[in-house]
């Protein structure tokens, strides 16, 4: 028998054929091969806070390399919950309502994982972060969304209440919201918040931006709101507000039998993770206020660095009050379809975007649009915006 004869077997599961090579995985591997400027998957090009960096280090020499507990190291735990009592008086019990997780991919699966029966329907708004449609999927649940369209990306109450069914086992939310930018009202949040208690849904919300936030805009926590914190399950990470995307230290809290039910799911995804940024993690979500600031104006700075010079060169922009992107129509530089255009990109221009289709079901509603992220130096923004400038006039 050759090697290949071995291929005739199915490979994968028919439920999974869809979701190939991430598109993050995709464009990266495009920066690289033509050494583009990586404006595509969302990562800072500079380190975070020292004491976070140096409390790393420490954990690592002082010899704490071994299997974290289960749920996490207890002073990452305590900081959690102490975090979410100083930014938004929310309560809760460090022992029993919070789970470390490997980043928040990991807390989003296993929370979808442990809400979702097979044939449940979860419903989310697209464009989707790529890992919902596949954890959805993967639990073999069923998605179903309501479209946030360019440019100022709203909810239509009409399309979002027609997703309910009395099959909806979860709402699945994401404020500061990617790949949009877009940081839900609290008008919009209430609505969502009023359709989970008619249904009887959890909700499940993605606040991993929490800390991304411009123009004086507040994050609103949705576990903050009235009779929501029993049906809510709140996901964030150490990732964006540290910029330390590497080190996957994320975490989910909400109520108790939830949380037990989510970790049960969660031994057998990792197990545990990340033990030396555990507590590292702890000490930066300690910090003061002052450096929370500092990040969210650097990045609005650079937001607006950005959004200028992609209007210069020609895009229609949407101007995103949180998060690293900013979502540009390409029609104006020759652009069809969002994909296409970006798989060439690299060669033509040296720059790497997110074709923002790929994060839709209905993928008439982002045909043209590309996501840019903004979480690089100012001088490497510039020569991408000089770049794509460039394009307009060839
Ligand atoms: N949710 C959203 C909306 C994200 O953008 C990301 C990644 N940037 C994640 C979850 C995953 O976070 P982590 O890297 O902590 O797994
Ligand atoms: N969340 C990051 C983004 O949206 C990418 C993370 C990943 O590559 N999965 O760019």
């Amino acid at each position: 028998m050759t090697k290949f004869a071995a291929m005739a077997r199915p490979v994968g599961n028919p439920a999974l054929a869809v979701f190939g090579t991430t598109i993050f995985a995709e464009m990266s591997a495009l920066a690289l091969e033509h050494d583009a400027i990586n404006l595509g998957q969302g990562f800072p090009d500079t380190d975070g806070p020292a004491p976070v960096l140096r409390a790393a280090v420490e954990a690592i020499e002082s010899g704490r390399n071994q299997y974290p507990p289960g749920p996490g190291v207890p002073e990452l735990l305590d900081a959690i919950a102490a975090h979410q009592e100083r930014f938004y008086g929310l309560r809760v019990d460090p022992r029993r309502e919070v789970l470390v997780t490997a980043g928040a991919t990991e807390a989003i699966a296993a929370t979808i994982l442990a809400l979702c029966a097979p044939g449940d329907e979860v419903v989310t708004f697209e464009p989707y972060y790529d890992s919902y449609a596949a954890t959805i999927a993967l639990a073999g649940a069923v998605r179903r969304t309501s479209v946030l369209r360019f440019p100022d990306f709203a909810v239509d109450e009409a399309s979002l209440r027609a997703a309910f069914t009395s099959r909806t086992r979860l709402v699945l939310l994401n404020t500061p919201h990617n790949p949009t930018g877009k940081v839900f009202t609290r008008a919009e949040i209430d609505l969502i918040c009023s359709l989970a208690r008619e249904f009887d849904a959890w909700v499940v919300t993605d606040e991993v931006y929490e800390h991304l936030v411009f123009d004086g805009l507040a994050h609103i926590p949705v576990a903050t709101l009235p009779e929501m914190a029993e049906r809510t399950l709140t996901i964030s990470s150490g990732g964006k507000t540290f910029s330390t995307t590497g080190w996957k230290v994320g975490w989910v809290s909400g109520p108790a039998d939830a949380i037990t039910a989510v970790r049960a799911v969660k031994q057998f995804l990792t197990f545990v993770a990340s033990g030396p940024f555990q507590p590292a993690i702890a000490v930066g979500l300690g910090l003061d206020d002052s450096v929370y600031a500092g990040l969210a104006d650097s990045l609005q700075a650079k937001r607006d660095l950005l959004v200028a010079g992609l209007r210069d060169a020609g895009l229609t922009v949407s101007v995103p009050g949180g998060t690293y992107f900013v979502i540009a129509d390409a029609a104006p530089l020759g652009a069809t379809d969002a994909l296409a255009f970006c798989r060439e990109l690299p060669a033509r221009a040296g720059v790497v975007g997110i074709p923002v289709s790929v994060f839709h079901d209905d993928a008439d509603a982002a045909r043209t649009l590309v996501r840019f992220a903004f979480c690089k130096k100012d001088e490497v923004l510039r020569e991408a915006v000089q770049r794509l400038h460039r394009l307009r006039t060839t």
